[in-house]
């Protein structure tokens, strides 16, 4: 639908964003023959992060033969990682192919979601005007928010200020003093970029992540035409990589010692990559591996041991008008600040924007204990909600998108049992959503997320990890390969049962 024209007053579902999780939800009620749907995107394009991400270097850590859709690969990947320009021209074709960009609406933001009882709908406000939908399936990301760091003084930066995620590509950077703050997965990419091109370049690092080899290889053109001509040979690779990343799971989640082989690795090519002791010493990770997200990089070392690269590991004091100065006072001026401080990941935004049946928002519900879903995708209160990348559905390991379909699938199965049984309204029981959290929790307690000895974005201000999947994605996969409606409360208009669903297929 075209921008210009209003919204409908309502629609039967309602997706919010249109990044990997949108686009996969719209593609696949289009297949089920859904056909009142509509899309909601605050941008003016597909892909959420890999629209946002244009910073230099921006490439995805997951293969591109993993990180895809299942049900559209791509033969045409130039390299084993795909710079971020592939992988959103890839997002662009998958969507303009599917023929469901006509339900799309761009520059349009989900403002407020309410759940209204009387009519057992959710009425949605948008910067566009107000929809009214049966279903609301979100898939706002969990890496949308951009998280300005809180340094004392940095409103008063006169030089050019902007966080990764939101590059300005109107700064010329050619021997311009930079300093980049933080040293995490944007980071990593970002330096080696920035040393090639600025005079000089400040890292502030103030925890040293790991960093493995980037093994990326150019695919030949014959690689390129097999895997064209071959889908079954195309599957197969990636199924093979599939089975590799998911190899690594146990090293995180049972015993962190199966990742010595990762570790080794890490601090190989350290030592390949920087030759002064001195600053290896300061880049030397000292936590598990893996309790935080295993960084992959052949250049990032190198630019940091170059002439123009600076690493400040003295703890930022403030910011001047023109300097960043370090708590022992060093005074380091600049004339561009890159603020590389990651996302909103433990308070999604989104939360603030979602009221359910008592009139709470989700962060409110969440506010005590910490976001919690069940099966990452429906939460009790919140009738016909449907998260995608919803809490504990993230991976320090894989591909999100494995993640996204397995989710995608179970919602299908929702609205098919809800349509099958004229259900108007399905919602997680208290004691479903807590039993799978609490089981959840308790496998989370041994992980290398909760034991590593770091602090991360993967855990919340209680410290408590609502943010990763703390098993095997195949695992994920089956919890979620059915609707399983014994775990919900239904509301039907010809019934006030709560049937199990062993009646409702009888
Ligand atoms: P991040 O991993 O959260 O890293 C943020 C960095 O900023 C950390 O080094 C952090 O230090 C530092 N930092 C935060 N606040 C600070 C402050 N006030 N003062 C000094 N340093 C501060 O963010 P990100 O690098 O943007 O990556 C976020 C996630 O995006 C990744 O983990 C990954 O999932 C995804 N990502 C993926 C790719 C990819 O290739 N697929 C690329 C980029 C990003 P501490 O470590 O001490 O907290």
């Amino acid at each position: 639908m075209s921008n210009n024209q209003p919204l409908p007053a309502s629609v039967q579902h309602l997706i919010v964003g249109a990044g990997f999780a949108g686009l996969c939800a719209a593609i696949k009620l289009q297949e089920d023959g859904e056909t009142d749907f509509l899309v909601v995107e605050k941008g003016s394009d597909v892909g959420g992060t890999w629209r946002d991400n244009t910073y230099p270097g921006a490439a995805c850590d997951v293969p591109s033969q993993l990180y895809s859709f299942s049900f559209a690969p791509n033969p045409d990947w130039t390299s084993s990682y795909s710079p971020q320009p592939e992988i959103q021209a890839y997002i662009k074709k998958v969507a303009e192919r599917s023929n469901v960009l006509d339900r799309f609406v761009f520059d349009t933001a989900a403002e407020e979601a309410a759940w209204d009882e009387k009519t057992a709908q959710w009425v949605v406000r948008t910067s566009g005007g107000t929809v009214r939908a049966r279903t609301l399936i979100v898939g706002a990301g969990g890496l949308s928010e951009p998280k300005l760091p809180e340094i004392e003084g940095i409103g008063d930066f006169r030089g050019e200020l902007f966080h990764s995620a939101r590059w300005n590509h109107d700064i010329d950077l050619t021997g311009k003093r930079v300093a980049v703050i933080g040293t995490g997965a944007s980071s990593i990419q970002i330096v080696p970029e920035l040393q090639k091109v600025a005079g000089h370049v400040d890292v502030y690092q103030r925890t040293a992540p790991y960093v493995v080899p980037r093994n990326d290889r150019t695919y030949t053109r014959v690689e390129r035409a097999l895997f064209r001509r071959l889908p079954a040979l195309q599957k197969a690779y990636r199924t093979g990589i599939y089975w590799g990343k998911e190899l690594l799971v146990p090293g995180f989640t049972v015993n962190p010692k199966l990742a010595l082989p990762a570790k080794k690795l890490a601090l190989a090519n350290l030592k390949r990559g920087i030759s002064d002791p001195e600053l290896r010493r300061r880049v030397t990770p000292t936590f598990e591996i893996g309790c935080k997200r295993i960084l992959i990089s052949n250049s990032y070392y190198p630019a940091l041991a170059s002439d123009n690269v600076d690493l400040v590991t003295d703890p930022i004091a403030k910011i001047t008008g023109d300097a960043v100065v370090t708590a022992d006072g060093v005074e380091r001026p600049i004339d561009i600040l890159v603020v590389a401080t990651g996302f909103y990941t433990t308070e999604l935004p989104i939360a603030e924007k979602v009221r359910g049946r008592n009139g709470a928002s989700l962060a409110d519900t969440w506010r005590e204990a910490g976001m919690a879903a069940y099966k990452g995708t429906t939460v009790h209160g919140f009738p016909n909600l449907f998260m995608i990348v919803g809490p504990n559905t993230g991976l320090g390991h894989s591909s999100m998108v494995f993640i996204i379909e397995s989710q995608v699938q179970y919602i299908r199965d929702a609205i098919r049992t809800m349509g099958l049984n004229r259900y108007e309204t399905v919602e997680p029981t208290a004691e479903a959503q807590q039993g799978w959290n609490a089981s959840l929790q308790r496998r989370m307690q041994r992980t290398v997320w909760n034991t590593g000895g770091c602090s991360s974005w993967y855990l919340d201000a209680h410290g408590k990890n609502t943010v990763l999947w703390p098993r095997t994605t195949f695992n994920f996969r089956r919890s979620l390969s059915e609707f399983d409606i014994a775990a919900y409360d239904v509301q039907a208009p010809d019934t006030t049962a709560n049937p199990t669903r062993e009646e409702v297929t009888a």
